[in-house]
């Protein structure tokens, strides 16, 4: 098996190819290593590697890999977040990239206020008209930002989406344009308190395409830590 070292040395490089077809700067991406499943040592040598940021899905996974590494790195939530974990949450990460109800903006709002700090937060959309994925419809995120927009204790800093489950990258192109079309909307309302910095999308299976489509976080596991279990 490739050391994880190789491996994000041949993603780099693939985001570089990517995002000169697209006439973009490869400085403007960054990675986050999507290390659900994976040990700390691992994680260690993507640091250093040089991947700035961690992702994790559960978290009770995360606070186990934060104690043991330390806070030597931004941890990023990206998966569905149960209200019930929202103050771990918002304790151990940086950005908790799958905002996706107004109760979880509540819960979150109210947990980051009692804490006494603003909770950065990316709005999950579905692009995919999945019924399965967890996120607001493209039709109705910008009534969604606008009400979130006054709660002090978050702020939003973009939006993220997972493209649908399809064989091929391609396929999947038209949900990233969604997303950069509904951040154009957003931008355009010019909502105070908004800020559309981030476009997460991208994984291992398409976040070629998604560099082409505007993206500038990936969140990228298995390419970099090898397959899951
Ligand atoms: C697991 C996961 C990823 C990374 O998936 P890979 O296909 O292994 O790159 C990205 N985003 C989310 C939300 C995930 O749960």
């Amino acid at each position: 098996m490739a050391s994880v070292q190789e491996n994000v040395a041949d993603v780099q490089e693939k985001i570089n190819r990517a995002a000169e077809r697209a006439g973009r700067d490869p400085a403007d991406i960054t990675i986050v290593a999507v290390a659900k499943g994976v040990d700390v040592e691992r994680i260690r040598q993507a640091l250093e590697a040089g991947i700035p940021i961690i992702g994790e899905n559960k978290v009770q996974e995360a606070l186990q890999k934060v104690k043991a590494l330390g806070s030597g790195a931004p941890w990023h939530m990206v998966g569905h977040l149960q209200r019930n974990k929202v103050k771990e949450a918002v304790r151990i990460f940086s950005l908790i990239q799958s905002l996706d109800s107004l109760r979880l903006a509540e819960e979150i709002n109210s947990r980051a206020l009692t804490a006494g700090t603003i909770m950065d937060v990316l709005v999950q959309v579905n692009t995919s008209q999945e019924e399965s994925k967890y996120g607001l419809e493209p039709q109705e995120t910008l009534d969604f930002v606008k009400t979130v927009s006054s709660f002090k204790g978050l702020s939003v800093r973009g939006l993220m989406t997972i493209g649908a489950f399809l064989p091929e990258p391609e396929q999947v192109r038209p949900c990233f344009r969604l997303l950069r079309e509904v951040q154009e909307q957003i931008i355009d309302a010019r909502i105070p308190n908004i800020e559309m910095d981030y476009l997460s999308m991208g994984m291992t299976s398409d976040f070629e395409v998604a560099v082409e489509e505007g993206a500038n976080m990936l969140r990228i596991g298995t390419a970099i830590f090898g397959p899951r279990e």
